[in-house]
């Protein structure tokens, strides 16, 4: 048994799903940033990214569902060459989905990417935008030099489209900390990001989502590396919050990778756990699932789920507490 898995045994817990809500898709792992948090491993070599088959697969599927809403990740998401292509077949689809970017800002500035953000705009795609920080220092230590300078114009640009202030556009920010501490109180981190950013920079957003990092990928290694990783499982073991189990994220969202394959959120698509057919045998795919049939189905999980039960818990939309 896992150390969360006996957490939540000693709490008199279990994790099952619920109705799927969200079909996040992570569409490849090229990036144009390397950064030093980055659970994917991410960057601009990897050459792992969705065919339009695999597309048209997911969509086809998706027809078939009620599923709310899609959310596109990765790496870079707007790299891969069909990025446009399945944004515009899911927003054809009859029954009408909210369509959601992760998008790290500094893409939108890269060439060969002029027209990407008037294309977000014009589609109504929701954008959720990494920035670690609102002063150039973290920003930069993380992502990479010049990251910040890149971000500030991005943001501004996403503005002058409307984003962050038309309610049709909505502009989140992603906040995670620069190194092995729990994230502070969202609602203050917010209003700082808030103030900071209008008076020195005139950028306006909607939400601020604290993210925990997860001891996994590129972070793993830095904590094994600066022998940190058993301090850091010690603060999350700590800090394990029982009234965050209900909000997390595996609950309600089915998490697919560039091929099709299915997990229960990103975390454990970088980790490798793929479900299994309940035979056990067969590794699934979404074309394989039902998703009127997911309800109580039993989560995967490892010793990195504790980066979400931690405190005021984290998961793709923030603190869940
Ligand atoms: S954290 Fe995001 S922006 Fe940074 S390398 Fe990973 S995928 Fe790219
Ligand atoms: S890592 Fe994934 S499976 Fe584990 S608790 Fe977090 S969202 Fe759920």
């Amino acid at each position: 048994m896992n150390r969360f898995a006996q957490t939540l045994a000693e709490n008199s817990l279990s994790l099952r799903r619920a109705r799927p809500e969200i079909l996040q898709v992570n569409v490849g792992k090229i990036c144009n940033l390397t950064c030093m948090h980055c659970h994917v491993n991410a960057g601009p070599k990897r050459k792992e990214m969705m065919t339009r088959e695999t597309v048209d697969r997911i969509i086809n599927w998706l027809a078939e569902t009620d599923i709310p809403t899609v959310d596109l990740t990765g790496g870079a998401p707007e790299m891969i060459p069909d990025f446009r292509y399945f944004i515009k077949r899911t927003r054809a689809l009859r029954l009408r989905r909210h369509v959601i970017d992760r998008c790290n800002l500094t893409i939108l500035l890269e060439r060969g990417y002029e027209d990407l953000s008037e294309f977000l705009a014009t589609n109504n795609v929701e954008i959720i935008a990494s920035m670690p920080c609102y002063s150039p220092q973290n920003v930069n230590a993380q992502r990479g030099e010049g990251v910040f300078e890149g971000s500030i114009a991005a943001l501004r640009m996403l503005n002058s489209l409307g984003y962050g202030i038309d309610p049709e556009l909505p502009l989140h920010l992603v906040y995670n900390p620069v190194g092995e501490f729990l994230p502070p109180s969202q609602a203050k981190l917010e209003a700082d990001y808030k103030r900071e950013l209008a008076a020195h920079f005139g950028v306006v957003f909607n939400k601020l989502y604290t993210i925990a990092n997860l001891p996994i990928g590129r972070f793993a290694s830095y904590l094994r590396h600066n022998n940190k990783l058993d301090d850091y499982m010690r603060l999350l073991i700590d800090a394990f919050n029982p009234a965050t189990t209900d909000g997390l994220m595996c609950r309600n969202t089915i998490s697919v990778g560039w091929r099709g394959e299915v997990y229960d959120c990103d975390f454990n698509q970088q980790l490798g756990m793929q479900w299994f057919s309940n035979g056990g045998g067969k590794r699934l795919f979404l074309w394989d699932i039902d998703p009127d049939l997911l309800e109580d189905r039993e989560i995967m999980t490892g010793d990195h789920c504790l980066g979400c039960t931690a405190g005021a818990g984290s998961s793709c939309g923030g603190a869940i507490l």
